[in-house]
């Protein structure tokens, strides 16, 4: 009898770990067609899952390392042709100061 205890341990943590990795597994969203293994108020972790789609957008890219810099939290920003430019550092402005055209080019290929 204790066999089926295990299992279900083994299919909840199954279904705990791809549920931190992938987020929005298929089939376990909404229809309850599962059955097996208790019914826990544990949503918690779903909770949890940054949704990232809405960050991304507000991100600039440092156009010397390629980074992702946040507009509003830019270390250093400089403008350009009408163009603002953000920066992960003022190491980063500095050499995008002294050669901007260098890493433009990189931008638009
Ligand atoms: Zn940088």
């Amino acid at each position: 009898m204790t066999d089926i205890i295990v299992a279900i341990l083994i299919i909840s943590g199954w279904i705990y770990i791809a549920m931190r990795r992938g987020g929005a597994a298929a089939g376990c969203h909404g229809d309850s067609s599962y059955g097996s293994g208790p019914e826990h108020g544990e949503e918690e972790s779903k909770e949890n899952v940054p949704k990232l789609g809405k960050e991304v957008r507000e991100m600039a890219k440092d156009p010397v390392c390629g980074m992702n810099v946040d507009e509003k939290k830019a270390a250093a920003t400089y403008e350009y042709k009408g163009i603002t430019y953000y920066f992960c550092s003022v190491g980063c402005r500095d050499k995008f100061v002294k050669a901007p055209e260098k890493f433009i080019k990189q931008e638009t290929k």
